[in-house]
């Protein structure tokens, strides 16, 4: 009977060691950084036209600033998901277009925004570098003056980040700025 419960309570130490490690496989392997959002053999650029710049906080109409980044990269390229997480928004408005949103443990969200449609479910889970739409051209980036973009944007606690800036202090090394940008994890 004593030999019984020592199995037991093994066992339910070894469900419980199984659990932890298959949640930290899903949620904390890969969130020590983001992935640039798209594929790594694209070279990034942040999106510079007539109708403005694609860096976080530039100026846009009516006072507003700009709350993510501008990728620019051509129509139809791959959006991945920067980091796992689970899809808890997918919709359109007139001025994301078609839009997916990614929680990520334990208070981040990140933003695609102008795909050309949704091709994610709401509340799927995604695993970083999972493809989870394409580049498009919908909402206010519809203009013809506007290069094809991904406006990729993470908040924290709702709070539109500085990409660039937030996570190169903490967990990202930003690359070649000129160029855009390439997210490499250093932990
Ligand atoms: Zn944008």
């Amino acid at each position: 009977m004593r030999r019984l419960k020592k199995l037991y309570f093994l066992l339910i130490f070894v469900i419980i060691g199984l659990s932890f490690i298959l949640v930290c496989r899903f949620f904390c392997c890969d969130s020590c950084f983001f992935l640039k959002p798209l594929p790594q053999s694209i070279p990034l650029k942040i999106r510079m036209d007539v109708y403005g710049d694609g860096h976080f906080g530039s100026p846009r109409n009516g006072g507003r600033k700009h709350r993510g980044i501008d990728l620019q990269a051509s129509l139809d390229t791959p959006v991945l998901a920067a980091k796992s997480g689970f899809v808890v928004k997918t919709d359109y408005d007139k001025y994301s277009g078609y839009y997916v949103v990614i929680w990520h443990w334990p208070n981040l969200k990140s933003y695609y925004l102008h795909l050309p449609e949704i091709e994610v479910k709401k509340w799927q889970p995604v695993k970083q570098g999972q493809v989870i739409g394409r580049v498009g051209k919908t909402g206010n980036a519809k203009l013809k003056g506007i290069k094809p973009h991904l406006h990729f944007e993470i908040r924290e606690k709702g709070i539109p980040q500085d990409v660039l800036k937030r996570w190169d202090l903490s967990f990202l090394i930003r690359e070649n700025v000129e160029m855009g940008m390439v997210f490499y994890g250093i932990s």
